[in-house]
């Protein structure tokens, strides 16, 4: 039958109007565009399969087996928000974890060596979910990491910051780290691109989308959550200011110290790692992580005895071996030998402007509760 009518009815219209609807319905169901190019051309490359999450534990067994499979990762991960596994049940699900939530890939040499800093004080369920998520993510990664879980001890106001201090210089003290992890510890990482790895020129946002935000930045410089920064880096911005007591602040704070000739920052140079003072209470290799309990003082706007936010015991409770504050870590020396001390080397900060903090794509985050 040829197909040359004219009138909208006759049926070789209809057979065409058909037609075009069956092939726009097929375009869609295959993907739009890329779909028809994944389908009539073949990559060699890794395919993620985005349609749905993955267990977070996909391939773990595979590790310490060899020869290593090709690729570990999976893309999207799930993530398990409600009653995570006890501590001993977690162990289990990660052997290759050691003492002190240590790993190092038994058959490769790794090229990045993370420190996971977190603050914490009073919450068991979600560094559960954290070290659940965390360990099986990493190990995929095939990096070589610690997790510091930096208890604050007593009733004075969190400080974030000031814990941030000293799980970072307590953590150099252990080894040569070359990227250092500042973790909340109600944020799971969403997606294996997440790679916990350090940029060498530019300290790294990592949570840029977060579900609590709508995945979307809340302000362009916003940099709290999760953040990585090279040794380096840290000392050159002095690392944290250490007189934000309570919630907020003190993330835009560090962000500003990459900003120096845009906005007048009197004291970053005065009040950071260079100014901190704490007593390590204990430090303790548990099966999944560091624990480091530290009294890092009062809060001086509270008046002594108040308590402002009652809490009655650190947990988990630990025995409490006093040990002093040791000196500098390694890398606080190398930077002094370098001459650029810890009250930053001027050039090297301005250098540094916020527009390069390199937001990484695709690197979601979940939040597990509310934040200190
Ligand atoms: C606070 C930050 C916080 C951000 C997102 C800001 O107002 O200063 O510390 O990370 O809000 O909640």
């Amino acid at each position: 039958m040829a197909c040359y009518g004219r009138s909208l009815d006759s049926p070789c219209t209809l057979a065409l109007l058909v037609g075009f609807q069956f092939a726009f319905v097929l375009y869609f169901s295959l993907g739009g565009f890329r779909g028809l190019v994944s389908v009539l051309v073949h990559t060699t490359g890794p395919e993620f399969d985005y349609s749905r999450p993955h267990d977070v534990y996909t391939n773990l067994s595979h590790l310490g087996v060899p020869p290593p499979p090709p690729r570990n990762s999976v893309g999207p991960v799930s993530v398990h928000l409600s009653s995570p596994l006890s501590l001993e049940e977690i162990r289990q699900r990660n052997p290759l974890v050691l003492p002190g939530g240590h790993y190092r890939p038994p058959d490769c040499e790794p090229r990045h060596h993370t420190a996971i800093v977190v603050p914490y004080r009073n919450r068991q369920i979600h560094l559960r979910a954290l070290l659940y998520h965390l360990h099986p993510f990493l190990q995929r990664q095939q990096i070589h990491y610690s997790i510091y879980i930096v208890q604050q001890w007593g009733n004075s106001t969190f400080n974030r910051a000031k814990l941030l201090n000293v799980g970072v210089r307590e953590a150099l003290r252990d080894e040569d780290w070359s990227c250092i992890f500042l973790h909340d510890v109600d944020l799971l990482p969403e997606n294996d691109h997440n790679t916990y790895t350090c940029h060498k020129q530019f300290p790294t946002h990592l949570s840029v989308a977060m579900d609590k935000f709508r995945y979307r930045l809340p302000y362009p410089q916003y940099f709290g959550g999760v953040s990585a920064v090279t040794p380096d880096q840290y000392m050159k911005m002095n690392g944290f200011p250490n007189q934000y007591w309570g919630w907020g602040g003190e993330d835009d704070d560090i962000a500003a110290r990459f900003d120096l000739l845009k906005r007048t920052r009197l004291n970053w140079r005065s009040d950071g790692l260079n100014s901190l003072t704490y007593e390590l209470l204990s430090r303790e290799l548990e099966p999944l992580y560091t624990n480091l309990t530290v009294d890092i003082g009062e809060d001086p706007r509270v008046p002594q005895g108040k308590a402002p936010n009652p809490v009655k015991t650190a947990t988990p409770v630990h025995q409490r071996s006093t040990s002093k504050l040791g000196g500098a870590t390694k890398q606080e020396k190398r930077q002094e030998s370098k001459g650029a001390n810890m009250t930053v080397a001027k050039p090297a900060a301005e250098k540094t402007e916020p527009a390069q903090l390199k937001a990484a794509n695709q690197t979601t985050h979940r939040k597990t509760g509310v934040v200190k």
